[in-house]
């Protein structure tokens, strides 16, 4: 067995086992040749001081042959006779509840509206080039789902959501670094994304599951208040007793759907405010207290939370080395996030500053019931649209001007590549979370002195941050208690937020459809 010590050293000693080996040897009082591998288990980075340490938990095998440890994916069964199970949606929800089906012996059936990984690029294009928004196939929509094109961070708040360590496996397993199980905050990034993503697709299939693509769900098949299956765009119907509904945030029309068929759903708090880009050295220079990043530091990455007039406003998604996109999933709106490389090489780094919103801030929309969220998050968007010219430019503005209310007379340039439109926030947000805004960059700048410069801009808005809508379940059966069959899952339900509790949610899904089937 063996042995698992901590122990922190400099930047550059973690990535030199033969200095690691003298050094822990020495730490430890164990003959150097007595140590035969040593692994690295996990690591971390220290910041806080100017001194930057790096942590290290190691496994040490003394006296002890090291085997290496591959990855093996479970022994997935065949399943093209079983029993099938409709799964909308391929985002990382979807594409795990099908893995894990078909792991319990069911069929699992994929319909997404968005096309495979590799055709998405070109829609994608046309968003940055030609301001033009394929309603079925975006940033948000297509195979692998919303994180396609993302960070790929890894990474959730949320311990109790379920087993984070058996995701990353899986996803080492389909061809993601194992580094992953190793950096405390693992990340992929855009580039490699795609490939674990059809490798993911390409074993589904291999073992009898299907994957439909430009495929969209318009309604559902419901007899006795039990689910009997879908409807597609072209008319067809696809029968199934078990539907996993993984349709993700930006699915309005599905809410819209449920709410029409009279499906219960609930309005849910979200948070919404803007990206804001800084240089990427600028901000190594905050938060690693120097003037050049060391060569053995990543990209850094910061984080910050402040209570500002009783509300949270905070960084989220925060994608060091990486670029502002063009999230909408409609003509006639504007919607931002990040995404970053693998190796996180952009001059730029780019974070969503949101502030916490409660239900009763939807009130000027009550008269959309469970949807007065989303049409409060579809207004923001639409005026942005507006106000950025009626094309994807985004509406920006520079967070000094930001704090002080006036209009930026110039905008420095941004790796946002649809362009930028100068204006005030105000005309963009309510009064009241322009104003948290303006106070919390201030308060902002407390923590991360520097951070509120005229080099950093805000662009609007980020408003996809999770799902304006809660589709409720029973907490154990998972089914939505009004129809049979019918499982809402994911981060368009509101039972995730990022990729890995999305994929632990399907799988979740898969399981209990495989308790109730198979017992
Ligand atoms: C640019 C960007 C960067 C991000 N970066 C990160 C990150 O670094 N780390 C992280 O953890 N999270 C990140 N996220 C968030 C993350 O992508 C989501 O939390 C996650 O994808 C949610 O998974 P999901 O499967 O629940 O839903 P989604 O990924 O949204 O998937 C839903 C799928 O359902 C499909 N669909 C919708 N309606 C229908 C219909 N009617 N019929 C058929 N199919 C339908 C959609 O096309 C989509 O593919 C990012 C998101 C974006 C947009």
């Amino acid at each position: 067995m063996p042995i698992t010590i901590r122990i922190q050293v400099s930047p550059k000693e973690a990535t030199l086992l033969h200095v690691l080996k003298r050094k822990v040897a020495q730490l430890n009082s164990i003959p150097e040749k007595d140590i035969n591998h040593i692994e690295i288990v996990k690591r971390s980075i220290d910041a806080r001081q100017k001194n930057i340490k790096i942590n290290l938990t190691l496994a040490l095998y003394i006296n002890e042959d090291y085997i290496t440890k591959l990855t093996h994916l479970p022994d997935y069964p065949n399943v093209s006779n079983s029993e099938q199970i409709i799964i909308v949606g391929a985002g990382p929800a979807g594409l795990f509840a099908a893995l894990r089906c078909i792991e319990l012996g069911l069929k699992p059936i994929i319909i997404e509206r968005g096309k495979d990984v590799r055709s998405r690029r070109r829609d994608l294009k046309a968003i940055t080039r030609d301001h033009i928004v394929n309603e079925d196939s975006n940033y948000c929509f297509g195979e692998g789902g919303a994180g396609t094109y993302s960070d790929g961070k890894l990474y959730t708040r949320s311990k109790k959501r379920g087993d984070v360590n058996r995701i990353l496996d899986l996803l080492v397993g389909f061809g993601a670094t194992p580094e992953i199980k190793v950096n405390a905050h693992p990340h992929i990034g855009t580039n490699k994304l795609p490939d674990i993503i059809a490798s993911i697709r390409k074993k589904i299939i291999e073992q009898g599951g299907e994957v439909w693509f430009d495929q969209r769900v318009i309604d559902f098949n419901i007899k006795n208040s039990e689910i009997d299956g879908v409807i597609l765009h072209d008319g067809s119907k696809v029968t199934a007793r078990k539907v996993i509904l993984a349709t993700g945030h930006s699915a309005r029309d599905i809410f819209e759907l449920l709410y029409k068929k009279e499906i219960v759903i609930e309005a849910k708090p979200f948070a919404l405010g803007v990206r804001v880009e800084h240089s990427q050295q600028f901000i190594d220079q905050i938060q690693y207290k120097t003037k050049e990043r060391s060569a053995y530091l990543p990209p850094s990455p910061y984080s910050i939370v402040k209570q500002v007039n009783g509300r949270g406003m905070y960084s989220f998604c925060m994608c060091p080395g990486g670029v502002i996109a063009p999230c909408a999933t409609s003509q006639g709106e504007v919607v931002t996030n990040g995404w970053s490389p693998s190796k996180r090489d952009q001059p730029t780094s780019n974070s969503g500053i949101v502030v916490e919103l409660r239900l009763e801030d939807f009130k000027p929309y009550a008269k959309f019931g469970p949807l007065a969220g989303m049409h409060f998050q579809a207004a923001i968007e639409k005026k942005a649209w507006h106000l950025g010219g009626e094309t994807q430019r985004v509406p920006a503005q520079r967070l000094t001007d930001l704090v002080q209310g006036k209009v930026s007379q110039s905008l420095p340039e941004t790796s946002y590549k649809p362009g930028l439109t100068s204006v005030d926030m105000g005309g963009v947000f309510p009064d009241f979370i322009h104003n948290i805004l303006k106070q919390g960059f201030q308060d902002f700048n407390k923590s991360m002195r520097g951070y509120l410069t005229e080099e950093a801009v805000a662009h609007a808005p980020e408003s996809r941050t999770s799902s304006p809508v809660r589709i409720p379940r029973d907490r154990v059966s998972l089914e939505h208690p009004q129809i049979k069959g019918l499982y809402p899952c994911g981060e368009g339900a509101g039972y995730a937020g990022g990729i890995i509790s999305a994929a632990i949610d399907g799988e979740k899904c898969a399981e209990a459809i495989a308790k109730v089937l198979k017992g």
